[in-house]
């Protein structure tokens, strides 16, 4: 009989662990293993705060694939995925078709801009490592910029909208930043203003409030300004319009609102909710025996029917199974079922700064900040062991 074919769409931390437990586990001739990504290289989203605000290089957070995976044993194509046909059993891709027996969709996620106006249009976002290459870059600009027209302090105004993770660990970075470029370019530092802007009723909702206090402190000091409960209700050319009519002036725009998973799932015809599929217990997509679905794409309830975050922690535990499961049902075996075992979270605030929850302790400050750099350098153990530790880590 022919040998079972299997397709991986994407090569983020979902996709790419899945590649590398498939190339251990399988057996030679056992299947075909094909991954698929838009960039030859992998990034390493959990860093992308850094490049953007521009206090690290972006090639520190990218890893070329072929480094990670073994060529002999996983065909990798560098390609764009534009559909996904399941009834077809068939990918498109932007160069070409492939034909699969079983798929596994790990596209990662898309900012949620909840139909905001002007959002998709004039708001930057941290996403790959071409978007942050040009944060960075249009960050630097505005500097520039004011040196030439100095009346113009909308140049010098950054707003970062939602405090979720990912805006607060970039206001981290970009307050460190700053001095930095204020010095660089001979600007007075009192002239820059960045904003924190975030509807719900504190930064960070659902964290522990103490540590999102020592957070908020911590970047108050560092010179954000935030405003809470504050929803943006539109982005223009000009700057940023709130729901309560105030109007703030800003050349640049960092939306970090959410993300929602990939719009060909919507496409495809698979039943999301906010682009992600609420995937069974072997992870696949419901009424589809040979889609599992990883990551930002997937959605995973707790027992307790609460969706858990998007992570790259969920992603690189749902991959174990799903390497697992595509094994067992091309050898006849038992499919195990997903559990998630949350190891806690830890964000960083800047340089020399963190909080987090590690099992059920509290950290913050110095000791958190060394913390987050040790699990920084687990997920690159993981996926390229102790040489991509030494080459990548950031110490
Ligand atoms: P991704 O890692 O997003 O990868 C998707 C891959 O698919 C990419 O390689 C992309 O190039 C490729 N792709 C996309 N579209 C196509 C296409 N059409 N064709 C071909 N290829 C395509 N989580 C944590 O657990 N801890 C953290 O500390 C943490 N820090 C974060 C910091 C930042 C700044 C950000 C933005 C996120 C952070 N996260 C963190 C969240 C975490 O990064 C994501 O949940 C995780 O990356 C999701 O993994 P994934 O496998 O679903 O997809
Ligand atoms: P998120 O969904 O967690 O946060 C988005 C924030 O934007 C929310 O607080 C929301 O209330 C706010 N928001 C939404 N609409 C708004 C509006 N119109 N105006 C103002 N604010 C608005 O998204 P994220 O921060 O990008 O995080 C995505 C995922 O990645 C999460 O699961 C997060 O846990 C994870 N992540 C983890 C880490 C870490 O562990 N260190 C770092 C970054 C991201």
């Amino acid at each position: 009989s022919r040998i079972p074919r299997i397709v991986i769409l994407g090569a983020g931390y979902g996709g790419i662990v899945t590649a590398i437990r498939l190339q251990k586990e399988l057996n030679y001739n056992e299947a075909d293993v094909t991954l698929v990504n838009k960039h030859d290289y992998h990034y390493i989203t959990t860093h992308l705060h850094m490049p953007a605000a521009g206090t690290d290089n972006p090639e520190n957070a990218r890893v070329n694939i072929l480094k990670l995976i073994d060529e002999f044993k996983i065909d990798f194509v560098k390609s764009t995925v534009v559909q996904i046909r399941p009834q077809e059993k068939k990918v498109i891709l932007e160069e070409g078709t492939l034909s699969y027996d079983y798929l596994v969709v790990g596209l990662g996620g898309e900012p949620e801009t909840f139909g905001i106006p002007g959002l998709k249009e004039y708001a930057l976002s941290i996403r790959s490592i071409n978007s942050v290459r040009f944060i960075r870059e249009h960050i630097e600009y505005q500097f520039a910029r004011f040196k030439r027209e100095p009346n113009r302090l909308d140049y010098l105004t950054f707003i970062v909208g939602g405090a979720g993770f990912t805006g607060i660990e970039f206001i981290g970075e970009i307050t460190d930043r700053i001095p930095k470029l204020c010095k660089e370019y001979d600007v007075d530092p009192s002239l820059v203003k960045v904003y924190n802007v975030e509807a719900a009723p504190t930064a960070l909702p659902g964290f522990d409030p103490e540590l999102v206090e020592y957070a908020m402190n911590v970047l108050q000091n560092k010179g954000v300004t935030f405003k809470i409960a504050t929803a943006i209700k539109e982005c223009t050319p000009d700057g940023v319009i709130l729901a309560t009519g105030e109007e703030i002036k800003a050349a640049t725009v960092v939306w970090t609102g959410g993300i929602r998973g990939n719009h060909m799932l919507d496409d495809a015809g698979f039943e999301t909710m906010r682009g992600r599929i609420k995937v069974d217990e072997n992870l696949r997509a419901p009424g589809h025996d040979n889609v599992y679905v990883l990551g930002d794409c997937s959605l995973v309830f707790s027992p307790e029917g609460r969706p858990y975050p998007p992570t790259a922690q969920i992603s690189i535990q749902q991959a174990d199974i799903c390497a697992h499961n595509l094994v067992a049902s091309i050898r006849g075996e038992q499919l195990k079922s997903f559990t998630y075992e949350s190891k806690g979270t830890v964000a960083s605030l800047g340089r020399g700064e963190a909080i987090g929850i590690v099992g059920s302790r509290k950290v913050k400050g110095g000791m958190a900040a060394i913390m987050k750099k040790v699990i920084d350098m687990r997920y690159l153990y993981i996926i390229g062991g102790i040489p991509l530790v030494l080459k990548k880590g950031r110490f």
